[in-house]
């Protein structure tokens, strides 16, 4: 397969083994922890939380992000790969960190993946009164997501690469319920910090996911998302997301916070940069770590979900309806 077809620049090698560490629970990061900058290691120490090695695997798509290894106060070990997978400089699409990132994961044995965002609301409530409406200051367990971006669904080079005919991704549930319920309650448990409100997947707030860009949605962008969450009475936050379906097709549970950082860019005649920089600096990365190691040291592999029971095997008559694959 040449580089174009693989879509990134590193062209693809499905003869790379995997050999970094494992674990079943991992996080991908993410912007609510970027004021840490690269010290998250620091502040997990100062809580218990040993870094057990740092790895830089290869996968099938070139040189993959960093991998940290932990080992928490309860004994459980998890990993963490920095926002998202993303390399400072590379472009994530160019450079398939998405596939990068999952393939590292699933050749791990990751089975929990927990992932934090920091988003722009597009709620249409936007009066003083509006009590219920997804406000800067909230925290945003999502009930489902939309995708602006044609989304990685599959790992190139593995058996995952494309298993439409073997096996389909029912989106119901994208974000694991019970371990939402368990970041809820684990964020009304936080010392010293209340979020003004924590939206729950009952609250029916959709993700509108834009992994990698070079800038904020613009104002027609959150006007349109305003419009349609009304509509559908499901307010749309605007936040980086990454695959639920790869995640799902990967086996994983998902579990996914965001915190609401601004209104949509326009929405309100506030610049977002200067309360961003503030928020991401001073108050979130303590909350949001503390947040996702107290998380990870605890939480089980849920079975009360339909994660696994939603990616339903198909008719082998499916698969048999392709062309077979070459023999030579
Ligand atoms: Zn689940």
């Amino acid at each position: 397969m040449s580089a174009g077809q693989a879509g990134c620049l590193c062209g693809l090698d499905p003869s790379v083994e995997y050999e970094g560490p494992r674990a079943a629970f991992a996080t991908l990061g993410g912007s609510p922890t970027w004021g840490l900058g690269d010290r998250f290691h620091e502040f997990a120490a100062a809580r218990g939380h040993a870094r057990l090695g740092v790895h830089r695997p290869r996968t099938p798509y070139g040189l993959g992000p960093q991998v940290e290894h932990y080992r928490g106060p309860s004994g459980r070990e998890f990993l963490r790969v920095p926002t998202y997978g993303q390399v400072v400089d590379e472009d994530p699409l160019l450079r398939a960190s998405e596939w990068k990132a999952f393939w590292i994961l699933w050749k791990a044995g990751v089975r929990v993946l927990l992932v934090g965002g920091t988003s722009g609301s597009c709620d249409w409530r936007r009066g003083a009164a509006d009590e219920d409406a997804v406000r800067p200051g909230d925290l945003v367990l999502p009930k489902s997501y939309l995708t602006r971006d044609t989304m990685p669904t599959g790992l190139p080079g593995t058996e995952l690469e494309f298993c439409l005919a073997r096996q389909v991704a029912i989106m119901d549930d994208p974000f694991c319920p019970p371990l939402a319920d368990a970041l809820r309650s684990r964020a009304g448990r936080l010392p010293d910090f209340r979020f003004r409100r924590v939206h729950g997947p009952d609250a029916g707030v959709v993700l509108n996911r834009w992994l990698a860009g070079n800038g904020f949605e613009s104002l027609a962008t959150c006007r349109m998302l305003e419009a349609a969450g009304r509509q559908m009475g499901m307010p749309v936050i605007t936040g980086d997301c990454v695959s639920p379906v790869l995640a799902r097709v990967c086996g994983m549970h998902l579990a996914y916070f965001h915190v609401v950082a601004n209104w949509g860019t326009g929405l309100e005649p506030e610049d977002p940069t200067i309360t961003l920089n503030r928020l991401y600096l001073e108050t979130l990365p303590a909350v949001a770590a503390t947040l996702e190691l107290a998380f990870l040291d605890a939480v089980s592999e849920p079975t009360t979900c339909r994660c696994r029971e939603l990616l339903r095997v198909r008719p082998p008559e499916y698969a048999r309806a392709l062309s077979p694959p070459a023999t030579t």
